[in-house]
């Protein structure tokens, strides 16, 4: 399914290997059997998709469009104006933060989370944080690539996870 992708040695820093979906996404048919496959193994249990910046995005958009379900962006540090809730979270070395408006969500919304890639799990894990704090839950997460052998599956645990495609 995700022929057009591509890998790039030492991106964006020396000794990463970079797993760049977005030639498949780019590719119509590639892109409806995505949206179509996460709206499938989700069907019915969601009433928002929340998409992890930047490229979880371009995946929450077209699903939320699609399910016409309500559509909630969750940011890295500084980019939301107004009331925000912040989590941070550990990467290799050092720490990020992502951040959710909680007014764009409503009392008790079931979420479904989506992002390209699923690694560590920590984004995903501090987005699910973010949603429960504003007074959703997650129905689930939905991710297009997961790298096995990272930890992401079980730092995930506590919630229904679908991948497309699984790769050491
Ligand atoms: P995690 O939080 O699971 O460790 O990392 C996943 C997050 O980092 C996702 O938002 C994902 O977009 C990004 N990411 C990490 N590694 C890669 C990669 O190899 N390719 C892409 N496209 N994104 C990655």
């Amino acid at each position: 399914m995700l022929e057009q992708s591509e890998t790039i040695p030492d991106f964006p820093k020396p000794g990463i290997v970079f797993r760049d979906l977005t030639p498949a996404f780019a590719d119509p048919e590639t892109f409806r059997a995505v949206i179509d496959d996460l709206s499938a193994a989700f069907a019915g249990t969601f009433d928002a998709v929340a998409g992890v910046e930047a490229r979880g995005f371009l995946l929450a958009s077209a699903l939320a469009y699609s399910t016409s379900t309500h559509l909630v962006a969750v940011r890295k540090a500084g980019k939301l104006p107004g009331e925000v809730l912040s989590e941070e979270y550990a990467l290799e070395y050092g720490t990020a933060t992502l951040q959710l408006k909680p007014s764009s969500l409503r009392a008790g919304a079931r979420v479904l989370i989506v992002d390209d890639v699923l690694a560590t799990g920590g984004s995903c894990r501090a987005t699910a944080r973010l949603i429960e704090r504003a007074g959703g839950t997650v129905a689930g997460i939905g991710l297009v690539l997961e790298l096995t052998g990272l930890g992401g599956r079980q730092a995930l645990s506590h919630y229904p996870l679908h991948v497309l495609v699984s790769e050491p």
